[in-house]
């Protein structure tokens, strides 16, 4: 019979590797998949994260398109106002309390900051429905800033790999910053959402076809 394994010690570069190479062919994570067409300003990442909260990528993305293509930027937002903001995001999951944070949004960056967004986390996080998941992906991928953005799914992961030992996403977080060479910082979530998506799945993860399985000690599989 097989060993459980792992058989190789893991190391964090091998295995970010490993994924970039397994994840060719799958669709991009929402928010850099938004930025390849265009829509890469730090207000319109903000809102794309917004509302892809509690939301799959399939439904967020295609809703982002369809707001961002009326209202790009923070003044033409205001302007569409909440009620016009709901009806374009329908399809998202709790789309009025989305659109009144959105259109809040809008108008705080208008009145408060000008019409730009500034590329600072501790701004961005004071603002009200932004926490460090949107704030940080957003400085990401629009300022490429350094900063970890942990979902879902680069909580389950990085677990499971037992890189780190956390209950939540935030204490992965946390974590993550204490170890996490800051080269990978950016990419972790491009890399590991589209793998917890299709290979490192919630139930029944991929584990025999896994190329990372030789080094992944499946922390709680
Ligand atoms: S699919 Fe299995 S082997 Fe691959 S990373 Fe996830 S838990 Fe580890």
């Amino acid at each position: 019979m097989a060993s459980a394994g792992p058989w190789e010690p893991f190391d964090i570069d091998t295995a970010l590797e490993r994924v970039r190479s397994a994840i060719q062919g799958y669709a991009a994570a929402a928010m850099f998949e938004l930025a390849e067409r265009g829509h890469a300003s730090l207000f319109e990442q903000l809102v794309a994260c917004l509302l892809s909260i509690r939301t799959r990528d399939e439904v967020s993305l295609p809703v982002s398109l369809q707001l961002l293509a009326r209202a790009a930027t923070p003044e033409a937002m205001r302007r569409l106002g909440p009620e016009r903001i709901e009806a374009l995001i329908r399809p998202v999951t709790f789309p009025e309390p989305k659109a009144r944070t959105i259109h809040a949004l809008a108008t705080r960056t208008v009145e408060a900051f000008g019409g730009a967004l500034p590329a600072d986390a501790r701004v961005l996080r004071s603002l009200h429905g932004v926490g460090p998941k949107c704030a940080h992906l957003a400085l990401g991928v629009a300022c490429g800033q350094e900063y970890i953005s942990v979902d879902i799914h680069v909580h389950r992961v990085t677990n499971r790999w037992g890189y780190v030992h956390a209950r939540t996403p935030e204490r992965t977080l946390d974590a993550l910053e204490a170890k996490l060479p800051r080269r990978h910082w950016v990419e972790l979530n491009r890399l590991l959402v589209p793998f917890g998506k299709h290979v490192c799945t919630g139930t029944r993860p991929h584990c025999a076809t896994c190329p990372v399985r030789a080094m992944c000690p499946r922390v709680g599989v």
